[in-house]
């Protein structure tokens, strides 16, 4: 997969957010179209200038290995893709962001975090490609926990079987949309589930949230597909 910076608070490549020229003719337009002058010019602010509460639960060493603490992945993890999320991490706003980012390899890196987690009762919340937009990643503090985790699946990308005969694979849940089609596509099949996030979501989201793949007709559902 490309490594592309993606952005930090809005959706898709960091690159892709329009200047400072593109964004003061877009305020001309919306006068033109709305009739009243469009608000000062905003920018977003830089990632390493956004300030963090401490982290309120140690990194174990048993589990070092695949954690991230640092403030960048915590602020990454921090919200979806609604807009109530895009105007936060515009403006900088992140009072409750996860503790830390687990990005588990395997299923008994999972098993390590979970057992850890309930026996510090700390939350834990999946994360597959983050384009919630009801909220769905997002820690809020709330219930009776001492931390939160962000569990990012983006490791877990992998076809892992197929049987050509009867159409049907083992996918690990952190693959995104374009990166189980290139693995299918080898064999010349497709999931053919096509949500207008597929780019930047996952297989375990898509099942999660119960997707709908609305670039495709008849089985547009996820439900229909596993
Ligand atoms: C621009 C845009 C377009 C969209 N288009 C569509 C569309 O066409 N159809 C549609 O249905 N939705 C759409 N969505 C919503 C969103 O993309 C879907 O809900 C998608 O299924 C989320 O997948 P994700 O991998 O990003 O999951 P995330 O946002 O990372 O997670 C969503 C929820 O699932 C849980 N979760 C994630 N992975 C796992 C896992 N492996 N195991 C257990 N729980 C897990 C998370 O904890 C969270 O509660 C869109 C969103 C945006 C921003």
């Amino acid at each position: 997969m490309s490594s592309r910076e993606r952005s930090f608070w809005g959706w898709g490549y960091a690159d892709r957010f329009p200047n400072e020229e593109a964004r003061r003719a877009l305020g001309t337009q919306l006068k033109a179209l709305l009739g009243f002058e469009p608000p000062m010019l905003a920018s977003p602010p830089g990632i390493e200038s956004i300030r963090l509460r401490k982290s309120r639960i140690h990194v174990p060493e048993t589990l070092a290995d695949f954690v991230r603490a640092d403030d960048e992945a915590r602020i990454r993890h921090a919200y979806g893709k609604a807009y109530c999320d895009l105007y936060r991490g515009f403006n900088g706003q992140y009072p409750t962001p996860p503790d830390w980012v687990a990005f588990p390899r395997s299923e008994s890196e999972i098993v390590a975090i979970l057992d850890w987690a309930s026996d510090q009762r700390v939350a834990v919340r999946p994360f597959g490609g983050g384009t919630s937009v009801v909220g769905g990643v997002e820690n809020r503090d709330d219930g009776d926990f001492r931390g939160a985790i962000s569990l990012d699946l983006s490791k877990m990308n992998r076809v892992l079987e197929i049987d050509e005969h009867s159409h049907s694979a083992r996918i690990q849940a952190g693959a995104l949309g374009p990166e189980l089609e290139a693995q299918l596509g080898v064999k010349g099949l497709t999931l053919r589930h096509y949500p207008q996030s597929f780019e930047f979501s996952t297989l375990g989201g898509w099942i999660a949230t119960r997707a709908g793949g609305h670039f495709a007709t008849l089985y547009t559902h996820i439900d229909d597909l596993v």
